[in-house]
């Protein structure tokens, strides 16, 4: 689960990590009233939305009046935000951000994520921050220190020590930048995030090490061990479609593509969409239907890939081990007489029962493809969809 920045910051700012002071507003007022309560001359107003990349789109502005505050909230709020992160069809700005402008010395890079490598917490600085992360380790990979941190020792002054070193600290400034880490980290834990990302993490001209921007995802694993943090989630900015799925327990998420997908597990999701795109179309989707779905899940899993007005036809593959073909036949056909299905159907059964789900679907008198393998269903799939466009 993402968070908004504001968010974010109040997070890390309660594990000690040290943020600039600033106040969330939803209306020019509030933004107003932000700037005069947080006083000083310079403000930075920054719109907040679930993308990065805002700076370069005009979502963050340095400000010196209390009426351009209100000028930039003015202009911000209920506009439309395109950034490299968001897609071309942006986001819409409710939320801004008021907070103090830092004296900025140099920005640096400071991220941390879970390793499903080695099964620890990562590090990762750069000395070049401000800029694309992405953009840094293509260019210069040199310039990405990385760090692991075990957890039966937890985090070790050696660890702060090798990343202060890496991007160029030397004296009082590896003892600063290392209180910050170590907050990090217990904030990183405290909260089972999977992803910190601190672009910049900036050195003031004061000598302080601030977090000016700040990314977290919480692992969706273990939300239920914090209500407060799952009470952050704005469902403004998640997809419609994957949060009705992830209340059904689906597994959703949505693609650019026009072939909507059902399958039964993550693997097999992923060779799914591998396939359909071998063959030359485009997946509308990814949907685990999970192991043990039922009718009413199957149902609701066709609903939401139907809801999606770019699918020109639908895909269904089951491998039944634990889920039984039958079922599957039988919330295709439920489904079916709930929500006209317009667009043509290909399904693919393969292993428990699939005999006797064949014969269910073969008796519904749908017009149901079936086929025999994965590249037979992608082929008839893609072919579907090309005779009905021509
Ligand atoms: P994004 O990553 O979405 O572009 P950031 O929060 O990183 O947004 O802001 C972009 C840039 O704006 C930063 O790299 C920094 O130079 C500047 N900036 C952001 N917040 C402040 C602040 N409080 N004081 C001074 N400059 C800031
Ligand atoms: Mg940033």
């Amino acid at each position: 689960m993402n968070i908004h920045e504001y968010q974010a910051k109040q997070v890390l700012a309660k594990y000690k990590v040290p943020t600039p002071k600033g106040f969330p507003a939803f209306t020019v007022e509030e933004a107003e009233k932000a700037a005069k309560d947080l006083g000083g001359s310079v403000w930075v107003v920054k719109a907040q939305i679930h993308a990065g990349g805002r700076g370069k789109a005009g979502g963050v502005k340095v400000v010196k009046s209390l009426d351009d505050v209100k000028k930039e909230a003015k202009r911000l709020l209920g506009s439309t935000l395109v950034t490299h992160q968001t897609g071309p069809e942006g986001k819409v700005v409710n939320r801004l951000y008021i907070e103090e402008a830092s004296n900025i010395a140099k920005e640096y890079y400071l991220g941390a994520l879970v390793d499903r490598a080695n099964s620890r917490v990562t590090f990762m600085a750069s000395s070049e921050g401000g800029v694309e992360i992405e953009e840094v380790a293509h260019k210069h990979p040199e310039k990405i220190i990385t760090v692991s941190v075990d957890p039966a020792t937890g985090i070790q002054g050696c660890h702060a020590r090798k990343l202060a070193y890496g991007i160029g600290l030397s004296g009082d400034k590896v003892k600063e930048f290392s209180k910050f880490v170590f907050a990090l980290y217990n904030a990183f834990v405290g909260t089972d995030s999977s992803m910190f990302e601190i672009n910049p993490l900036v050195e003031t001209k004061e000598g302080n090490f601030i977090a000016l921007d700040a990314k977290i995802n919480f692992d969706d694993n273990a939300l239920f061990r914090h209500p407060d943090l799952e009470a952050l989630r704005d469902e403004s900015e998640e997809e419609p479609l994957e949060a009705r799925a992830g209340k059904s327990g689906l597994s959703y998420v949505k693609m650019d593509g026009t072939i909507g997908c059902m399958v039964n597990g993550a693997g097999l999701a992923m060779a799914t969409m591998d396939i359909i795109k071998l063959y030359g179309a485009e997946p509308a989707n990814f949907l685990d239907v999970g192991g043990g779905a039922t009718k009413e899940k199957v149902t609701e899993a066709f609903k939401i890939i139907l809801s999606d007005k770019n699918v020109k036809g639908i895909l269904v593959n089951i491998f039944g081990g634990i889920m039984r073909c039958d079922i599957i036949a039988e919330g295709i056909i439920a489904a079916a007489k709930e929500v006209s299905i317009k667009v043509p159907l290909v399904v693919r059964l393969e292993g428990t029962n699939v005999e006797k789900g064949k014969e269910i679907l073969a008796k519904s008198g749908l017009a149901i493809t079936s086929a025999d393998n994965l590249a037979d269903a992608a082929d008839k799939a893609v072919k579907a969809i090309k005779k009905k466009a021509a």
